[in-house]
């Protein structure tokens, strides 16, 4: 971090006379003084300009004077080789040629004029400043032509940092100097002539995220060969924006490796992103409160049957307690029957609310079998009510996954549902449910296996499209909710169908690892 500190970037032609700068300006050029506010090929101050004529006026009388009293050849083709400069530095490449030609017309014209043609000297004179001139033109019009290429590419550059908000930055692990673009001061808001330094991006950087920008100098005077970051800036105004920089080593000078820098304010699309995540765990929320909805008669049967076995140990302990010999050790156990139940019902209760309720998800590790069976708790009495004899396989209890419980559970009641509609039609000795898992290259693997209708192979691609359904009530957003849950815990998920044979729903989940089972709360990834 100590590399950079207050420095002017480096300028060829910081320190040449304003009019020689102008006058070989198009000649030179730097590409991390990436600015704005020179357009193409018209000269930045009308003064210079002036002040260039104004010497090429003087430097031209001069000539003309030595011309008179030498006459000699070479004064006439410096004046030439003055004003083709200058004419290349200040006008099209057109015009250009044609101050060439003429240069090259008056020459010839004045050799002839003079009848130089008479004497041996004069014609190798004349040959010698015609090449001569010949060859500054050609020098001339090729470095015009460069020029005006890297100044076109120049303004594309500026464009494109503009429209993809993306600015240009240069530094080095092992000195002070850095240098920005305008469009990376605008990214950090400060004035665009600033000469930025490593205070300041510190001043804009978001305090929790300093460490990755001292990193980046960490890594710089490393020599690393690349170096990608993101963090956010905080503004003064409270204003978060994030950024993504992409740099790699460019250049070694006398030992010190400056890298070139890609600066992005990526802050819209991380907008975007959140926006989509809001939405999409709302949806997801919305569509597991109406699955519960449909979920009613099999929560209430849930909470129901223990509440019955509560009134009945409470009769039989009032039983126990009321006879002539009050049996305690009864009444005891009575007791104990009642609490175990209030202990299932409120249970069952807390799923549920947690099932409702509107949370950011969190991944902790999980077992997909204990998910499954606690699942299953919640829609056994749907199953029964759809005359289905479930056929549960649990194997990998103890295999750990990264998941939140709540969304998991979404994804298989959605599926179990799905199942008993699509078995509706069937007869009732056929409606089985296959429901196991197993693990697989790594990946703990859930499948649901109805004998339901099947689907129909034209319809296969579309069915993890939002809002395609084949139900009369039906939403169709439950399996692409399904999806975009699984993709989010890293895992993916597929289906084989065969017509009037049944359907198989799968998902994998990466099994975790022990180094990454801590938990993670998830603010700004798909749903
Ligand atoms: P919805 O249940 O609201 O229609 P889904 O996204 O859950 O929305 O399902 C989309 C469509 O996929 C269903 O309308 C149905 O046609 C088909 N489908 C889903 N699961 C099965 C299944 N197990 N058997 C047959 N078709 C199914």
């Amino acid at each position: 971090m100590a590399a950079m500190k207050n420095k002017r970037s480096s300028d060829t032609l910081g320190n040449w006379p304003l009019f020689l700068r102008h006058l070989y300006g198009n000649m030179a050029y730097n590409p991390h003084r990436i600015s704005s506010r020179q357009p193409i090929g018209i000269s930045p101050n009308p003064w210079v300009n002036a002040l260039g004529w104004a010497v090429g006026l003087i430097v031209a009388c001069g000539i003309v004077i030595i011309n008179s009293e030498t006459h000699t050849d070479w004064a006439p083709t410096i004046l030439y080789i003055t004003l083709l400069l200058m004419a290349a530095n200040l006008f099209s490449i057109n015009l250009v040629i044609s101050v060439a030609v003429m240069c090259i017309l008056l020459l010839t014209s004045i050799y002839v004029y003079n009848g130089g043609y008479h004497r041996w000297e004069s014609t190798t004179g004349f040959f010698r400043c015609l090449t001569a001139l010949s060859a500054i033109t050609f020098l001339a019009l090729r470095s015009k032509f460069a020029a005006d290429t890297l100044r076109h590419n120049e303004a594309y550059l500026i464009g494109a940092q503009r429209l993809s908000r993306t600015g240009s930055v240069t530094f080095s692990g092992d000195s002070e100097e850095m240098s920005w673009s305008d469009e990376l001061a605008r990214i950090f808001e400060y004035p665009l002539g600033m000469e930025p330094t490593a205070t300041m991006i510190m001043e804009r950087t978001h305090p929790d995220d300093r460490y990755l920008a001292t990193e980046v100098f960490a890594q710089a005077a490393r020599h690393e060969p690349a170096i990608e970051v993101k963090h956010r800036l905080l503004m003064p105004d409270g204003r978060i924006k994030h950024i993504h920089m992409l740099a790699s080593p460019q250049s070694v000078q006398k030992g010190r490796v400056e890298y070139l820098g890609a600066v992005m304010d990526v802050t819209a699309a991380k907008q975007a992103e959140e926006a989509l995540f809001r939405a999409q765990t709302e949806l997801a929320h919305v569509t597991r409160v109406t699955s519960l909805g449909e979920l009613a008669a099999s929560i209430a049967h849930e909470v129901n049957q223990p509440l019955t076995a509560i009134t009945s140990s409470g009769e039989a302990c009032r039983r126990w307690i009321d006879r002539s010999e009050p049996d305690l050790h009864e009444a005891r156990l009575s007791l104990d029957r009642i609490i175990s139940s209030a202990c299932r019902a409120s249970d069952v209760i807390s799923r549920v609310r947690a099932l409702s309720r509107k949370s950011d998800p969190v991944r902790t590790s999980e077992s997909l079998d204990d998910i499954v069976s606690e699942t299953l708790g919640l829609v056994q009495h749907e199953l029964a009510h759809h005359k289905i004899s479930p056929k549960v396989d649990l194997t990998i209890t103890n295999v750990p996954i990264n998941a939140d419980r709540v969304q998991l559970q979404q994804v298989i009641i959605n599926l179990l549902i799905n199942a008993c509609h699509a078995m509706d039609a069937v007869k009732v000795r056929d409606r089985v449910l296959h429901v196991r898992t197993r693990v697989e290259n790594n990946e703990a693997v859930l499948e649901v296996t109805d004998h339901g209708s099947g689907i129909d192979p034209a319809v296969l691609p579309s069915l993890f499209t939002p809002f395609f359904t084949t139900k009369e009530s039906g939403l169709g957003m439950g399996l692409s909710i399904c999806r975009s849950i699984i993709d989010f815990h890293g895992g993916r998920m597929w289906v084989h169908s065969e017509v009037s044979h049944g359907t198989t729903f799968c998902f994998a989940l990466p099994v975790l690892t022990v180094e990454a089972s801590a938990p993670t709360a998830v603010t700004h990834t798909n749903v």
